[in-house]
């Protein structure tokens, strides 16, 4: 079988595939595996995710494709997200010991960037998503509504929604709140904060993304399969409507028994051929999804100036930074205090060091690399004014970055970096089974009941492959279960019979 596409998707098919015993010819038109989670080696020698990528404790299916490719040992798990305000103000959530869902409550009670009544409203809104088990009635319209018009139902204040709500949802959906399915924005809390204590965990790769891949290709060929870098489909052969095999350039075609297509959508609707879309309404509307940009700012300091692995900033147009140069670091108790049962280091707001501040040791260079979701305002900025704009907004953050020289910088914008889950999208998004017999699909945006996500991706692939399988008359299941509901959760829906979801 052949699978087209050596991001998450296709590499989650054809390794559940192989795993199978099918011989996979897998085809990636770029010299690297990853698609768009990927890392590469710019021109000056450094090695770059084209932007920073983080899971959480809830994407189970990522977390099984990890272990499948013997990679999960790569990705460290923190326990505590910290926000910053320009104010100086901290905030932070983190489980405390109560069981699910009020073990996020201490934490959330003492975050001062949101005033009482912002936390009230919030509040109130987590019952609603509470009381319907992350599906309140509204959000089940297949039109949909935006999550801001549903916050709006539910009286949010203006901090709640610029200080939390957006926060979170922006950098998690890569979408502003007007263009944001009710439906996603409330599945998140369900999945990361409500139901159980875990799923808000958020794991980050202590190596390029790229090298997470390393064990698809032996797993693939472990099976008699191949994968192919620089081979780039395009076209399909088909033949009375059948699909008969796939072209490449100068003339050479290969052909199999099936095919899964894990490209992104604007990719496959230009490679179909019209006669394909009209015979298919899953492929028809394909032009409906429309895509959302995120932009990655790299900086290399002459000095450390920052002690945290991870930090959001509120009220600014940096979302997120990330110490590299910590996360890279082998495994030590400063990374994970908490896994440590350490005390934390309070983090530096004060004024910068003083200049007989003692001088940081040779080589003592630090990566840091910012992330802003949803980034339409930076698409038409010129490289350098991000980097103006970012810079400002570190130094702002971090004391310690006023003094300190920006050696060199990096701005990766991904214009179309995730599909837009915007009120509605669901209706476009096709299912990994097509009417065309042997032909498949995979990616993020196929119908997967998760926005663009690497564990949506992972789905995807592995709802692909069960498909296949099925066609095949051997079915096999893939799909892995959501993350179960515990605490005072678990007591509750236990009462009410319900079974772990997939
Ligand atoms: C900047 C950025 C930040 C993100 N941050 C996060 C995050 O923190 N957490 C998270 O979970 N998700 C994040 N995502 C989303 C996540 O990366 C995607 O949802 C996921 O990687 C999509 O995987 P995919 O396999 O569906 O598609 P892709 O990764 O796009 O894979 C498709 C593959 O097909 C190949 N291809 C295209 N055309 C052809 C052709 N004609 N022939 C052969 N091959 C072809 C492409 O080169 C590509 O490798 C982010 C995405 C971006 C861009």
């Amino acid at each position: 079988m052949i699978v087209i596409g050596g991001g998450l998707a296709g590499l989650a098919a054809g390794v559940a595939l192989a795993d199978s015993g099918w011989r996979v010819r897998l085809f990636e038109q770029r010299p690297f595996l990853g698609g768009r989670a990927t890392s590469y080696v710019l021109p000056d020698g450094e090695h770059v995710d084209n932007c920073q990528h983080v899971t959480f404790g809830c994407c189970t299916n990522l977390e099984d494709f990890y272990r499948r490719v013997g990679c999960a040992d790569k990705i460290k798990f923190f326990d505590r997200l910290l926000l910053l305000d320009p104010q100086g103000r901290i905030g932070q959530f983190q489980a405390g010991f109560l069981p699910a869902p009020f073990h996020i409550l201490g934490s959330f009670a003492s975050f001062s960037p949101l005033s009482l009544w912002d936390k009230l409203s919030i509040g109130r809104a987590m019952l609603d998503i509470l009381r319907y088990q992350g599906k309140p009635p509204d959000v089940q319209e297949v039109a949909g509504i935006s999550m801001l018009e549903w916050l709006r139902r539910r009286g949010q204040t203006q901090g709640a929604i610029n200080r939390f709500w957006r926060v979170v949802l922006v950098s998690a959906l890569s979408e502003e709140l007007e263009r944001i399915d009710a439906r996603y924005g409330v599945d998140v809390f369900w999945k990361t904060v409500l139901s159980n204590r875990t799923g808000y965990r958020m794991g980050v790769p202590s190596i390029p993304l790229a090298e997470l891949y390393d064990g698809c290709k032996t797993e693939i060929e472990r099976r008699g399969g191949e994968v192919l870098l620089r081979s780039s489909v395009r076209g399909l052969k088909m033949e009375n409507g059948q699909l008969a095999g796939v072209r490449f350039d100068e003339a050479r075609e290969e052909s199999a028994d099936a095919y899964i297509f894990a490209l992104p959508h604007t990719a496959l609707a230009e490679l179909l051929p019209e006669s394909v879309k009209q015979s298919d309404p899953g492929l028809a509307n394909l032009d409906k999804i429309k895509v959302s940009p995120i932009t990655g700012v790299h900086f290399w300091f002459d000095r450390t100036v920052m002690d945290e692995p991870f930090l959001t900033l509120l009220d600014t147009t940096t979302q997120w930074i990330f110490n590299k140069t910590l996360l890279y670091e082998e495994p030590s108790s400063d990374l994970d205090p908490v896994a440590a049962g350490l005390p934390r280091r309070p983090l530096s707001t004060s004024s910068p060091a003083p200049s007989n501040a003692p001088p940081q040791p040779v080589g003592a260079h630090q990566y840091l690399q910012l992330v802003i979701s949803a980034s339409y305002d930076l698409l038409q900025k010129s490289r350098q004014e991000i980097i103006d704009l970012c810079l400002a907004e570190v130094r702002q953050a971090l004391p310690k970055a006023r003094q300190a020289e920006l050696l060199k910088a990096t701005v990766i914008k991904e214009a179309a970096a995730t599909f837009s889950p915007e009120p509605g999208v669901d209706r476009w998004r096709p299912k990994q089974e097509t009417s065309i017999p042997g032909l498949f699909l995979a990616g993020d945006w196929t119908q997967t009941g998760w926005p663009a996500t690497m564990e949506g991706a992972v789905r995807s692939g592995y709802l692909a492959a069960e498909a296949l399988l099925r066609a095949h008359g051997t079915p096999r299941t893939f799909l892995q279960l959501d993350l179960a509901p515990d605490g005072f959760i678990q007591m509750w829906l236990g009462k009410q019979g319900s079974e772990g979801t997939r």
